[in-house]
């Protein structure tokens, strides 16, 4: 992150900023993930390290697969009585990803330090320390770690790398420079035990993942090098899969070798639909999920729509063929 592109960020802000707020409310985003959590309980250890009483919290419950992270138990999903003077932003690339524990009427007149890496962010806060190039919000709390010399003890460490190995899926994902895999090492060398993470934060799943993961590959649709599937409400029971996630259904569709753009939609509860996006090297979601009120990168990206998995079917299905078919020219005239 110390390349000539992001001498702009507002780093000084933000430590001013930490170093300023006495009560600060930490908030990562809602269904939290790997990063969102690890970049939650970071922050934690980084302030209690500096001598505050942080309060972290999260609309959802931590997914059991992170329990092996220090001080999950901590993370509360009702903001209690108090007054706070600081909010952080974790991972959240706008302000209603935070859900409902960002409750306007008491906190907006307050100092926000946004703190995230998606390209869509919308930069709502006082301070936005947006990093697109850093492959995790963890990596760039692990920047504010060494700028205020907070001990790499092997708590931080689990919880930063965390956050760095889920977001790159071990280590997989095409934003993955050498400077990632130092701090990966550096991490390790603290302490944090890389075959725990991967383990327990992306491998392992019960078996009725499994089950669900059956019924939405049987369920996929191909159109060209798009390709998609869904999962309904009734899948869940029928499979017994308690999680809200799609048991990796999306990344499967997009490991197809002649799939460029791949979406899963799935039906949650209160009339809503959930679509997880994924495009190969060289394509990009991020514009459709924007476009439809969600954000995150370009190899990745989401949105929530209310209605019927068929409407929101006939809503996004029509962006993503347009997209891939623009993309694809753009690809061919380079050549
Ligand atoms: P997922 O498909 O849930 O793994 O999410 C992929 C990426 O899209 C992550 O970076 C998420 O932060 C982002 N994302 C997913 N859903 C939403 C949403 N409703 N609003 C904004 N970003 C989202
Ligand atoms: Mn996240
Ligand atoms: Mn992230």
């Amino acid at each position: 992150m110390k390349t000539s592109k992001t001498t702009s960020l507002p780093w000084n802000e933000a430590l001013r900023a930490l170093q300023q707020g006495r009560s600060p409310l930490v908030i990562t985003h809602r269904s939290p993930d790997g990063d969102a959590v690890g970049s939650l309980l970071a922050m934690g250890l980084l302030l209690k390290a500096l001598g505050r009483r942080p309060t972290l919290a999260c609309q959802d419950p931590v997914p059991t697969r992170f329990h092996y992270l220090p001080h999950h138990q901590e993370v509360v999903s009702e903001v209690p009585e108090g007054s706070f003077d600081l909010v952080i932003s974790l991972d959240c690339s706008d302000r209603e990803r935070m859900g409902q524990v960002y409750d306007a009427d008491r906190l907006a007149s307050l100092p926000l330090l946004n703190i995230d890496h998606h390209v869509t962010n919308l930069n709502f806060g006082t301070v936005n320390l947006v990093v697109p190039t850093a492959a995790s919000t963890t990596q760039i709390i692990y920047e504010l770690v060494q700028r205020l010399s907070v001990p790499l003890d092997v708590p931080l460490a689990t919880c930063l790398l965390t956050g760095l190995v889920t977001d790159t899926l071990a280590f997989r994902t095409a934003n993955v420079t050498p400077q990632v895999m130092e701090i990966a090492l550096r991490l390790i060398r603290a302490g944090a035990s890389l075959y725990t993470i991967v383990q327990r934060g992306l491998v392992e799943q019960p078996l009725s993942a499994l089950r669900l993961l059956a019924v939405g590959l049987s369920r996929m649709q191909v159109e060209g090098h798009l390709a998609w599937s869904e999962v309904r409400l009734a899948d869940r029971e029928a499979t017994g899969y308690q999680g809200d996630s799609d048991a990796g259904l999306v990344g499967r569709l997009i490991s197809a070798e002649e799939i460029r753009i791949a979406a899963v939609f799935k039906e949650v509860k209160d009339g809503r639909v959930e679509i997880s996006m994924r495009a190969a090297p060289g394509y990009d979601v991020s514009g459709v999920a924007l476009r439809l009120g969600g954000g995150g990168h370009p190899a990745a990206a989401g949105c929530t729509l209310n209605g019927s998995l068929e409407a929101a079917k006939a809503r996004v299905l029509p962006l993503l063929r347009a997209a891939l078919a623009e993309q694809e020219d753009g690809r061919h005239s380079e050549h």
